[in-house]
């Protein structure tokens, strides 16, 4: 048998964290079982599904890399298909019109809840057989008997009793299927065979295992996901900080690093931390997948980012450092090849924002020197060092890492200075600031021409701030 997974995120929002971990699931699931992995955008609901909210789950897909099978499915297209099975049920006997008016229910409510009961529909017009009404909703005759078993994959079994269950709506009075519904007969035609889900739906599970028998459809497995908590315990949202996949692409996160944080969300594999999207797909199992709720924790992403910055080919992080250099309105043709600024820095930066950042001085001027690094190093003599330095640097022939690295060291012996005292004011006049790769780095990247202005315009400036 071939496994088919979906993900049906309704597109009401950003595509967040929680839900890039069930896309996540779905698809190693499949993929691991060379099997297929569809999306499917339940996009029913009108009044709250947006087109911008469309565009973000394909960004987020796109970017993560979590590839799909087929066209994706949009639910308003399907809405023929769910009128011809409600009528099949109603043909069946197993749905009926029902028209207690929103007053009925609600009185209906607060009596149940004054007798402390689960508030549930009484089944009032179960028996009434009504006829097509324009004003009524269809309801699912729900067996009044008997249990519903979801054999889960991870929580085990879950036991129903129908008596929990009343009837509920499958179509709206104004002929719109409701989610219950909709869900049920995708996953039948679409034949997946797997539904991997966050728990927040398994009080679903019953209702839509009880329609798909009715419709003597073949019941997919079901894989309920934990809760993803935030660091103080409630469930993880907007407060906590990004929870937006494209966010963290904002912020300078890999989608490798992303992935392999979202993995590990409610999956382990004994203490092991880093999984590449292969060994992910070699490794991953349902049965893997914890019972509890994991709590979200933004520093080991961080860490993660920083671990797949250093480690990875640094022809893909210079694909994604280019994206942020563009963001940031730097022309990168105007310098270094982006793969060497990536090994310089990759050390010291754990987001790529942070990298585009500190890299910018390679292909732009900077309008001012940090102030502290300025203040520390443009001292009164800086200048004659850094004169020193620039007619030495003028004079050589090649512009060689090496060579530059010798003549400072040189530079700072005859002088009877530290190295740091001839080195950082060389730094910050190039840089623009007290942090930049090695210095023979820096220089090499740099290149002549841009070195040698940047050091005469620092001597101007100190000479300038001393007053001399
Ligand atoms: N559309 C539902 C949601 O976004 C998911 C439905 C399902 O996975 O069955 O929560």
């Amino acid at each position: 048998m071939t496994i088919k997974t979906r993900f049906a995120p309704s597109p009401t929002g950003y595509l967040h964290v929680g839900g890039a971990r069930t896309a996540l699931f779905s698809w190693l699931y499949a993929r691991k079982k060379e099997g297929q992995f569809i999306l499917r955008i339940e996009d029913t609901d009108l009044e709250r599904s947006t087109q911008a909210s469309v565009d973000a789950i394909f960004d987020g897909m796109n970017w993560l890399g979590l590839s799909y099978d087929e066209e994706p499915f949009f639910q308003t297209q399907r809405f023929d298909r769910y009128k011809e099975i409600i009528q099949q049920l109603l043909d069946q006997g197993d749905a009926y019109y029902c028209t207690c008016s929103r007053e009925d229910l609600e009185q209906l409510r607060e009596q149940q809840k004054a007798n402390k009961e689960k508030p549930r529909y009484n089944g009032k017009c179960r028996l009434a057989e009504i006829t097509a009404d324009t004003e009524a909703v269809i309801r699912f005759k729900n067996p009044e008997n008997g249990e519903v078993i979801i054999k889960d994959l991870v929580k085990g079994d879950i036991v129903v009793a129908n008596k929990e269950l009343d009837d509920l709506i499958i179509a709206r009075s104004d002929g719109t299927p409701t989610y219950n519904l909709t869900v049920v007969v995708d996953d039948m035609d679409m034949g997946v065979t797997h539904v991997i889900r966050g728990d927040d739906h398994i009080n679903n599970t019953p209702r839509q295992i009880n329609i798909l028998k009715a419709l003597q459809a073949a019941l997919p497995q079901y894989a309920h996901l934990p809760m993803i908590l935030g660091s103080d315990g409630a469930r993880l949202s907007k407060r906590h900080g990004a929870v937006s996949v494209m966010q963290y692409r904002d912020e300078g996160y890999l989608p490798d690093a992303l992935l392999n944080y979202l993995v590990r969300l409610g999956w382990s594999q004994g203490d092991r931390e880093i999984f590449s999207l292969d060994e992910m797909i070699a490794l991953f199992d349902l049965k893997d997948v914890n019972v509890s709720a994991s709590t979200f924790n933004p520093k080991k992403l961080l860490w993660l980012n920083h671990h797949y910055i250093m480690n990875s080919d640094p022809e893909h992080i210079a694909h994604h450092l280019q994206w942020h250099m563009t963001q940031q309105g730097v022309d990168i043709n105007d310098g270094p090849e982006l793969v060497k600024i990536v090994k310089a820095q990759r050390e010291r930066c754990k987001t790529l924002v942070e990298m585009a950042v500190a890299s910018q001085y390679f292909y732009q001027e900077f309008d001012s020197y940090d102030e502290k690094a300025a203040k520390k190093n443009f001292k009164l003599g800086s200048d004659e060092v850094l004169q020193t330095l620039l007619d030495q640097f003028s004079r050589l022939q090649e512009w060689d890492g090496k060579k530059l690295h010798q003549i400072v060291l040189d530079t700072a012996e005859n002088l009877e200075f530290k190295l740091g005292k001839v080195a950082q004011p060389l730094r910050v006049a190039i840089s623009g600031a007290g942090v930049s790769p090695a210095i023979d780095i820096t220089l090499s990247l740099l290149g002549r021409e841009k070195t040698l202005e940047r050091m005469a315009k620092a001597i101007s400036f100190i000479k300038e701030k001393n007053k001399i």
